[in-house]
């Protein structure tokens, strides 16, 4: 199992989960602010892609780019 490390919201502070949905993305609870859909391919029921991991380094990054 990777440990996946989730930085609060880049934008607000609040807390950031991972949505599963048809894809994966990383939504802020509080300001709904969220990364871009990924979509794993799937292989017996279970993902086998990196698009968690990718959402989150997506997410993670945007902190410290609030302005420019
Ligand atoms: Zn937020």
């Amino acid at each position: 199992m990777s440990d996946i490390k989730l930085k609060p919201c880049p934008f607000c502070g609040g807390e950031s989960v991972v949505h599963v949905e048809d894809g994966v993305r990383v939504i802020c609870e509080k300001c709904g602010a969220m990364t871009k859909c990924l979509v794993d391919g799937y292989a017996q029921g279970r993902p086998t892609g990196g698009a968690i991991e990718s959402v989150v380094k997506a997410w993670n990054k945007r902190e410290g780019q609030e302005c420019n």
